[in-house]
């Protein structure tokens, strides 16, 4: 009799919030699906696809334009089927069984969920109680401790605070590791150290489609390090990892860098409005502190997260709830009004 071996055997599949709700703001996705002239012009190239034909796998027209978006060099970008994948792919290659990888908390659980699949140690380095990093005791941890691969989101995905480029130069340059820079939100700070990587022996930053670019559906994902490391990156990943549909529509998708910047632009300040409102909510709580956020998010603490979550969710307006603290996403001005207005009502009932 076949049983699944203990790496396996408790895990679950992955449940995204289900159902169907008005306002959708758990997932720290785009609020606006593509304008429809870019619409169009996908539907153009997806119209010219060889259908029986396999992938580019180099995904060379999408690397080129996200290398040309960002002005770097193309030859140092691998692309993935979303950046989740290239968590996996690194960890699986870059480390060897036993080897000990170092993850922040919080941070973005994948990485953490990964490294028993690909059978290495995984530590925590626990943040300090405003949820920042010490990037000295950061350094201190890494080098002491023997670690090999540190792997944290940059703005942080839940808490959206960020070090700065200088202190992540100083992080990159102290450590004896491979450090995994996830520039998932960057698009809304500028503290980015992409077009530094070259720089670097043991830099890898990801960027990813999902979030600033609007673009989640299409699992796109990208990896930027120098030569050497690019190289092994490409000679691991499986060769047809993104499908030509994805290579199409994300290769005219990156040529609208002025469409793209002014919608980030709009989700920055939809991302303060919602932090203002939710303050100025606060001031009549005792406990409800939200945290000043460089991402497209805003990470509340209070003892009253679930009821909070419930009574959204009653009203079709969906958050992220973990633990004691709301993820609530910046949506659209709109959005970011009726959530604002939902909490402020659930605290008039509550009170
Ligand atoms: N990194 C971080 C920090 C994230 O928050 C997310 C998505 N929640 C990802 C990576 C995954 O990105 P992708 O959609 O490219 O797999």
């Amino acid at each position: 009799m076949y049983t699944l071996n203990k790496k396996i055997i408790n895990l679950v599949p992955y449940e995204p919030i289900s159902g169907t709700y008005d306002i959708r703001l758990d997932a720290n996705e785009c609020p606006d699906n593509l304008p429809e002239f870019i619409r169009e012009d996908i539907k153009a190239e997806i119209d010219k696809l060889a259908f029986n034909r396999y992938p580019d796998p180099m995904a060379s027209s999408v690397v080129e334009a996200f290398a040309s978006y960002y002005g770097i060099n193309s030859a140092l970008v691998t692309a993935g089927n979303g950046s989740d994948e290239l968590i996996f792919l690194i960890e699986a290659a870059f480390l060897e069984k036993g080897d000990k990888m170092l993850v922040v908390s919080p941070d973005f659980s994948m990485y953490n969920f990964y490294s028993s699949i690909c059978e290495v140690e995984c530590e925590t380095f626990v943040k300090n109680d405003n949820l920042d990093i010490d990037v000295d005791a950061l350094i201190e941890k890494v080098n002491s401790d023997g670690i090999k691969l540190l792997m944290f989101s940059n703005p942080c995905n839940p808490t959206g605070r960020g070090i700065t480029a200088d202190e992540a130069r100083r992080l990159v340059t102290s450590v004896d590791a491979l450090v995994i820079l996830d520039e998932a939100y960057m698009d809304f700070w500028d503290q980015s150290l992409l077009s530094e990587v070259e720089k670097y022996s043991n830099l890898i930053v990801f960027r990813t489609a999902s979030k600033a670019v609007g673009s989640a559906a299409l699992r796109l994902g990208f990896a930027v390090a120098n030569e050497t490391i690019s190289r092994a990156v490409k000679a691991v990943k499986s060769p047809y990892n993104v499908n030509s549909f994805s290579q199409a529509a994300g290769a005219v998708i990156f040529k609208n860098k002025e469409y793209l910047q002014n919608r980030q632009k709009t989700i920055v300040k939809n991302r303060e409005t919602l932090y203002n409102g939710l303050m100025e909510l606060g001031k009549a709580q005792e406990d409800f502190t939200p945290i000043e956020s460089v991402a497209n998010f805003v990470f509340v603490r209070t003892s009253q997260a679930e009821k909070i979550f419930a009574y959204l969710k009653s009203k079709s307006i969906v958050v992220r709830l973990m633990g004691s603290y709301l993820r609530i996403t910046a949506g659209t001005g709109q959005e970011v009004e009726q959530v604002l207005n939902s909490i402020r009502e659930y605290f008039e009932v509550t009170a």
